[in-house]
């Protein structure tokens, strides 16, 4: 069957991305992040290929911990968001899972425990984020708390996650990491801080263990520069082809609501792709699309299933031909700046529809 729509993971180019994370931290153990499903680009299939290529493996939900678990994974996993009651809990202990421990909720439950096997836990410091963790003020208390905890495998770690690490001129990023440092400087225990971005950009981040997530993808944590800038490589393309060529005259609208008129006699092009597949609705006019390795603009409203590009008048482009939305030549970071987001909710949102090709 013919493939309309579909998604091409190069996992060559993960090992390449690594290797990009391993020079930037030579001394740091390398933690990839695959939660939400390796950020769209398949859980299994994103592990299996970093499996020998990094040191540990994070993801957010007790359930994608139980799914490497169960699919024979062996390495370290960290469970980002933890539990919230004590069945997940005790699927963090059957499974071997580690935990960021982040509320006195938690620890309450952890305390509660009767099990004799023990957990590794990562104590979540909030610096700064406030979203998750324990404030600075509680350190000291839920330090102690933990010390006398028996389940708790000794020594703990320690973690925290900047707020703005993606803005290199913030100062608020060297606070966090300079209160992280003065908490747990003489604690024993392995220490983690950065995220992609303080890998790239912040050198005194960088302790035992990184977690890096989107540039293992090849996409830029920063908001001004693409991924091929920094030297990594796209690991997701999306595909299409057009389905219709059609003439338009000066002046007509083109799809719902008319958003866009035409300002001379052109071709308009009609691509099988729309929000249904994970296209942003919100990309506006004049954002790139390649068709047949050649850049024209979206034109008019994304609909569901299909969006028009404006090929130009003297276009020889035709039904079948191939259409890239992102990838290689066309970076993702430039997608999500046409459509007012960052590109991890793009890779994130491919739907199911997408097929996805593995190279
Ligand atoms: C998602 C996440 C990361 C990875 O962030 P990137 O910006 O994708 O590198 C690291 N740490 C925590 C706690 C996260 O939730």
């Amino acid at each position: 069957m013919t493939r309309i729509a579909y998604a091409v993971i190069h996992l060559k180019s993960l090992r390449h991305n690594v290797q990009q994370v391993r020079s930037a931290v030579p001394t740091s153990k390398i933690m990839a992040v695959i939660k939400a499903n390796a950020y769209g680009h398949g859980l299994l299939r994103v592990a299996k290929k970093l499996n020998d290529l990094v040191d540990g493996f994070a993801v957010a939900r007790v359930q994608e911990g139980v799914r490497l678990r169960k699919a024979g994974f062996k390495q370290r996993i960290l469970v980002l968001e933890g539990f919230i009651e004590t069945e997940e809990l005790q699927n963090l202990i059957d499974y071997g899972l580690e935990v960021s421990l982040h509320s006195w909720h938690q620890l309450n439950i952890l305390e509660q425990q009767v099990e004799q096997k023990k957990i590794t836990i990562w104590l979540k410091i909030d610096t700064g984020m406030n979203r998750l963790g324990f404030k600075a003020t509680e350190f000291h208390l839920v330090y102690e708390t933990l010390k006398a905890c028996d389940i708790v495998k000794k020594p703990f770690n320690f973690m925290t996650h900047f707020a703005n690490a993606d803005d290199k001129k913030d100062f608020k990023t060297q606070q966090q990491i300079q209160l992280f440092k003065e908490l747990t400087q003489c604690c024993d225990g392995e220490k983690s801080m950065a995220n992609s971005a303080g890998i790239l950009a912040w050198q005194d981040s960088q302790t035992d263990w990184v977690r890096a997530g989107i540039m293992l993808y090849g996409i830029s944590p920063f908001p001004d520069s693409t991924g091929k800038q920094l030297n990594l490589k796209p690991v997701m393309s999306l595909h299409s082809h057009l389905i219709a060529v059609r003439d338009v005259l000066e002046g007509e609208t083109v799809g719902y609501s008319g958003t866009w008129t035409s300002q001379t006699a052109t071709k308009l092009g009609v691509v099988a792709m729309g929000y249904g597949d994970g296209y942003p609705r919100y990309a506006q006019n004049g954002t790139p699309v390649l068709v047949n390795g050649k850049r024209v603009p979206l034109v008019g409203r994304v609909s569901m299933d299909m969006i028009t590009v404006d090929l130009g008048l003297n276009s020889t482009a035709k039904a079948g031909d191939e259409v890239i939305l992102w990838g290689e030549n066309l970076p993702i970071e430039e997608i999500a700046a046409c459509s007012n987001t960052i590109p991890y909710t793009l890779v994130c949102g491919v739907t199911p529809r997408v097929e996805i090709i593995e190279s």
